[in-house]
C-alpha cells in the first residue's frame, strides 16, 4: 500500500501560505498535490516589507527564481543593514539621530561575518584597542565596510550588477504573495481555491480530514498546513493547541502603519531599514522607490492607539485625520507545538516576534524548510513531529532572546516603556551568552567561513545570530565587555595583523564610496530594465 502523503492542503494565501505552497511544490515535485485555500473576504496582514539575506539563497534560489526577476515584480529595494536611531538618548521620536558625545545616537546592524586575525574575530581586537584608548571609532565603522556606504546612500551592488557587500531586501508586501501565487500555480501546478473555510472536519482520532468552504466544497487532504494568520484557525481553534504568549519578554503588541510618499530624486533612497526609538516602542522606516513604508510598533500597556497615532504622525509630519493608517494588534510568542497530529502551522499562525529584526518571513520559509526535512507519511510518526517542533521552538526562542536584548540593554530610562524593559527577565540562555560577551568571548562564532556559512541554511539555522550581530547591537547600545579577552594580550602577531585588517577596512570603505552607484540610480535602472 502506498502510504505516502498525496494531498497537502494549505489554509491561507498570505506570504506564508504562498511561500509554503511554492516550496513544497518544488521540494516534493509531482509526488503530492498542493492546494491553497484562500478566503476572498479575509485580507492578508499587508505588512512585512523587510527581509534578511538568506531569502535569496535559502528560498528563491531553491525555487530557481533569479534575484532581479522577483525584485522587479515586487518593487524591491536593497537593505544593507538596519540603522538604529536614538536608542541611547532620551527624547521624543525624531527621524534623525540626536547628538551624542562627539557623534550622533545611531549604530548599524549589518549582515556578514567579521574578519579574523589569528583565530579571533576582529571585534575582540577592536575592544582591546577601545579599552586602552587607542581608538574611539565606533565598532561598526571600525570593523565593517558598510556603514559609510549606507551613510552615503550607495547601492550594495556595483553598476555592472556584481554584489559589493552582503545585503537583504525591502519589498512591497502586497506584491510578494501575488508573485508567488502566479509562480506556484503556473510553474508548479499548485491548485488555488478562492473560498472561505467555514468548518474543519476530523476523524475519530482528531486528525483533520477536510475543510468545508462557504460555497459547500469539501477540500480533502492528508496533511494540513495552517497559514491562516494570527487566528491560527486550524492549530489554535480546531486543534486547541495553546499559544504561548511572550509579553513577559517583549512588550510591544500593536502597530500603526502607512506608506509615506518620498522624493527619491531630491533625497536619494536609503539602502537600509531604520529602527527609530520612540516613547513607547520604535518606528520602522523601509525605503523603496517612490515611498517608504513606516509603522510605529508600540506597547498598548504604555500608549493607547490615539497617542500612538499622534506620535507617529508627528514623526513624519502627517495629518492624523487624512492619512490612511493600518491599525494592527499582534500576538508575540509561539504555539506550544507548531505541529499537532496532521496540522502544521507556518507563518503568523505558528509564531511571531515583534518585527524589530525582520524575522517574520524568515520564520515562514525556515518553517517549510524544516517541514520538508521532517516530511511525514500517512503514519505521522511522532518522532518526525517532535523533531520539527523542537527545531521551531529553538529557532523562535533564540530569536526572541536576541530581540529582547535590544530593549533590555538600551540605556534609555526616560519613559515608563524603557524603564519597564530594563526590568524584564532575560532567559538563562541569553544571560549565559551575555556573561561570556562581558568576559571578552565571541558569542556564537560561526564554524565555517563566509563562503560556505551563508550558502547553507542548516548552518545558519543552528547559529543564526553570530558574534558580529551581538557586537553590532550590544556595542552599538554602549554595552561593552568589562575587560578585553585576556588571550588577546598574548597574540602579538594577531594584534599586528588586526592593525592591517582595520587599515584594509578603511581602504575598502573609501574604494566603495568612490565606485558604487547611488542606491537611487541603481534601483531606477533595475526597475526600468
Ligand atoms: P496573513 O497575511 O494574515 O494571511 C492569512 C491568510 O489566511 C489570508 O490569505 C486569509 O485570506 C487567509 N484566511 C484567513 N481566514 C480564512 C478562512 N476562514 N478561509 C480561508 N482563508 C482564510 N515580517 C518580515 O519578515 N519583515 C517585516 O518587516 C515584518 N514586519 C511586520 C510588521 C508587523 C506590524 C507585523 C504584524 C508583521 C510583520 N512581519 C514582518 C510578519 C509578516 O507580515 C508575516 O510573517 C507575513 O506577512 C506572513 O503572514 P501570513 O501569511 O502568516 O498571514
Amino acid at each position: 500500500m502506498d502510504n505516502r502523503v498525496a494531498n497537502v492542503v494549505i489554509l491561507g494565501g498570505g506570504t506564508a501560505g504562498w511561500m509554503a505552497a511554492a516550496y513544497l511544490g518544488k521540494a516534493l515535485g509531482r509526488t503530492v498535490r498542493v492546494w491553497v485555500l484562500e478566503s476572498p473576504s479575509v485580507p492578508r496582514i499587508g505588512v512585512g516589507e523587510a527581509s534578511i539575506p538568506n531569502l535569496q539563497s535559502a528560498f528563491f534560489d531553491f525555487l530557481g527564481i533569479e534575484e532581479d526577476r522577483w525584485m522587479r515584480e515586487c518593487n524591491a529595494a536593497f537593505k544593507t543593514g538596519i540603522k538604529f536611531v536614538n536608542w541611547r538618548t532620551p527624547g521624543a521620536g525624531e527621524p534623525g539621530p540626536r547628538p551624542m558625545g562627539a557623534g550622533t545616537d545611531h549604530y548599524y546592524h549589518t549582515f556578514g561575518l567579521l574578519p579574523e586575525s589569528h583565530g579571533l574575530p576582529l571585534s575582540q581586537y577592536w575592544f582591546a584597542r577601545k579599552y586602552t584608548g587607542e581608538t574611539d571609532v565606533p565598532f561598526d565603522y571600525a570593523c565593517l565596510a558598510e556603514p559609510p556606504i549606507m551613510d552615503a546612500k550607495k547601492a550594495p551592488r556595483f553598476a555592472d550588477g556584481r554584489p559589493a557587500t552582503r545585503y537583504a531586501w525591502h519589498f512591497d508586501a502586497a506584491h510578494v504573495a501575488d508573485f508567488l501565487r502566479r509562480f506556484a500555480t503556473a510553474e508548479l501546478d499548485v491548485e488555488h481555491i478562492e473560498d472561505h473555510m467555514v468548518e474543519v472536519l476530523r476523524d475519530a482520532r482528531g486528525y483533520v480530514t477536510a475543510l468545508r468552504t462557504e460555497s459547500g466544497r469539501l477540500v480533502e487532504g492528508d496533511l494540513f498546513v495552517d497559514c491562516s494568520g494570527f487566528r491560527g484557525l486550524l492549530i489554535n481553534e480546531a486543534m486547541e493547541e495553546p499559544f504561548v504568549h511572550m509579553n513577559d519578554h517583549l512588550l510591544c503588541d500593536s502597530a500603526v502603519a502607512t506608506a509615506v510618499p518620498h522624493d527619491d530624486e531630491a533625497d536619494g533612497i536609503e539602502p537600509y531599514t531604520s529602527a527609530i526609538a520612540m516613547k513607547s516602542g520604535w518606528t520602522w522606516k523601509i525605503p523603496m522607490l517612490g515611498r517608504f513604508g513606516s509603522g510605529y510598533v508600540y506597547s498598548s500597556r504604555f500608549a493607547d492607539q490615539d497617542e500612538a497615532i499622534r506620535d507617529f504622525c508627528a514623526l513624519w509630519d502627517l495629518d492624523p485625520e487624512t492619512t490612511p493608517l493600518s491599525r494592527i494588534r499582534f500576538r508575540v510568542g509561539r504555539n506550544r507545538r507548531a505541529w499537532v497530529k496532521n496540522v502544521v502551522s507556518i507563518g503568523l499562525a505558528s509564531c511571531f516576534l515583534e518585527p524589530l529584526e525582520s524575522t517574520g518571513i524568515y520564520f515562514a520559509y525556515a518553517g517549510v524548510y524544516q517541514l520538508v526535512k521532517f516530511f511525514p507519511d500517512k503514519g505521522f510518526a511522532p518522532g518526525l513531529r517532535d523533531g520539527f517542533n523542537a527545531e521551531i521552538e529553538a529557532m523562535f526562542d533564540d530569536m526572541r532572546d536576541f530581540v529582547q536584548a535590544h530593549f533590555c540593554f538600551a540605556p534609555r530610562r526616560d519613559t515608563p516603556f524603557w524603564r519597564a524593559n530594563a526590568e524584564l527577565r532575560l532567559s538563562d540562555s541569553i544571560r549565559e551568552k551575555i556573561a561570556l560577551y562581558e568576559a571578552g568571548i565571541a558569542i556564537n562564532p560561526p564554524v565555517t567561513d563566509e563562503s560556505t556559512y551563508y550558502a547553507n541554511i542548516e548552518a545558519e539555522f543552528r547559529n543564526f545570530w553570530t558574534n558580529g550581530s551581538y557586537y553590532c547591537v550590544l556595542a552599538g547600545l554602549g554595552h561593552l565587555p568589562t575587560r578585553p579577552l585576556p588571550l588577546v594580550a598574548h597574540r602579538q602577531q594577531g594584534i599586528e595583523r588586526a592593525g592591517e585588517l582595520f587599515a584594509d577596512i578603511r581602504r575598502r570603505q573609501a574604494e566603495l564610496l568612490d565606485t558604487l552607484p547611488s542606491n537611487y540610480e541603481y534601483l531606477r535602472s533595475l526597475h526600468r530594465a
